[in-house]
């Protein structure tokens, strides 16, 4: 009973012939786990349809930013009243303030933000600003953790570096990448090695606080605690990548959940309601070293664009109207989920290891505890890709990747949960 991907697949091949890969993001491609990818054309609430019509329960959600479900009124309303009035001046519009105070107020680590177009400018400038600050070349990262895509920070990456298993990327010049250390997740003493090894040298940690991109992997008991720690010790910044988790974890991120106060945050993603949105922000000292008050150049023809602000306004105030409440639902419900699939996975006989915090989540189709990039490349990725392509064709869209995280909406309805669980049964059953 497969679906008919005709379009999907006619599409694909035209986009092949234009477009490298057929993709404008390699973790589009299902080259991980084969198949098809189908042309989605439509989303609403917790469902996307392909070119073709199929219907599929959507766990990606744009890779995130999606935490209403697709096409909430009250952001398509505002992204048209914003458009009726122009897309784009290069000069200050009246709404950056109002996103930035919406941020400013779910983080108390931020005094003052820069909104750029997306996630990797975000990281990329936070590097930038703590070398600057700090006057000193290293940044710290971690295996398996991603910060987008600029040089210096495409180094055991995770993602879709990850998912194709590329080490770090073709034209890097080594030299730019001579300054970054890139350190096992998780491990609290490789953190002291290094700074015991690069004394006075070392910048910044830069730190997805929960980890999305090698899946779902959550910090260890203390682990935050102690990066906070020693680099408040070593006078090297704490960035907290939120890229992925800010207003997904909780309101104020992971900052708020695990109660850590990062010197500079990145936000994209969610901040963005579905259009391109990234930030980062610190306290006004350090942030008022950014052009044009200070040394550090940094720029962008459509920063705080009026669209991208009025989607991201009208996502973040939709979350702060009942914050307890939206954020107790998606817990509870992806609580419901995980819990499900476990269940399925244990009576199947097949070696699972969920993970989750909030409404993020994967599942490693490994039998060890997933706790850094060694331990989650264990996983049976074929097993994995056997498993989405079941799952995608019961009508069941999770990100084409074991090592992604998936993602509930607020859209997504007991039905939906109880229709995902009941293909996962089917699904693993016949793995
Ligand atoms: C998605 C992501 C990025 C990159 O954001 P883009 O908007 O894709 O450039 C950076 N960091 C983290 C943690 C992310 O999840």
């Amino acid at each position: 009973m497969a679906r008919s991907l005709d379009r999907s697949r006619a599409l694909q091949i035209r986009a092949e012939q234009l477009i490298p890969g057929g993709v404008n993001s390699p973790v589009r491609a299902f080259r991980s786990v084969g198949g098809t990818p189908p042309f989605l054309v439509r989303g609403l609430g917790a469902h996307v349809w392909d070119a073709d019509g199929n219907r599929y329960i959507d766990y990606v959600g744009s890779w995130g930013p999606l935490i209403l479900g697709h096409s909430p009124p009250e952001v398509i309303e505002a992204i048209v009243q914003a458009a009726r009035n122009g897309t784009s001046f290069g000069a200050s519009t009246p709404t950056e303030a109002d996103l930035a105070e919406l941020v400013i107020e779910a983080f108390p680590a931020i005094e003052k933000v820069r909104f750029v177009s997306s996630g990797t400018e975000a990281t990329m400038s936070a590097i930038r600003l703590a070398r600057a600050h700090t006057q000193r070349k290293f940044i710290v990262k971690f295996e398996g953790c991603y910060h987008g895509h600029s040089d210096a920070l495409l180094v055991k990456a995770g993602s879709g570096v990850a998912t194709l298993g590329i080490p770090g990327s073709a034209g890097v010049p080594e030299e730019f990448v001579e300054f970054t250390l890139a350190l096992p997740y998780n491990d609290r003493n490789a953190v002291e090695a290094a700074f015991a090894k690069f004394r006075g040298q070392i910048a910044c940690v830069i730190v997805e606080p929960v980890v999305g991109n090698m899946g779902c992997v959550p910090p260890r008991p203390g682990y935050l605690e102690a990066l906070r720690e020693i680099t408040a010790r070593e006078g090297a910044l704490l960035i907290f990548d939120e890229v992925m988790t800010g207003f997904r974890v909780a309101f104020g991120g992971a900052s708020e959940l695990y109660h850590i106060k990062p010197d500079l945050t990145t936000l994209g993603k969610i901040i963005g309601g579905g259009l391109p949105v990234g930030a980062y922000g610190g306290p006004a000292k350090i942030m008022d070293l950014v052009a044009p008050l200070g040394p550090v150049y940094q720029a962008g023809t459509l920063s705080g664009n009026p669209l991208a602000m009025a989607a991201g306004i009208a996502t973040l105030c939709q979350l702060k109207a009942n914050r307890k409440q939206f954020y107790k639902q998606l817990d509870d419900m992806a609580g419901k989920l995980v819990a499900g699939i476990t269940a399925a996975a244990k009576e199947a006989g097949v070696a699972m290891t969920a993970n989750r915090v909030g409404s993020m989540f994967t599942f490693f189709f490994t039998d060890k505890q997933v706790t850094d990039w060694e331990s989650a490349a264990t996983c049976d990725t074929a097993k994995f890709g056997r498993f989405h392509g079941a799952m995608l064709d019961a009508g069941v869209w999770l990100p084409p990747s074991q090592f992604e995280a998936a993602f509930l909406s607020i859209a997504h309805t007991q039905g939906d949960i109880d229709d995902t669980i009941a293909a996962a049964r089917e699904a693993l059953a016949l793995l």
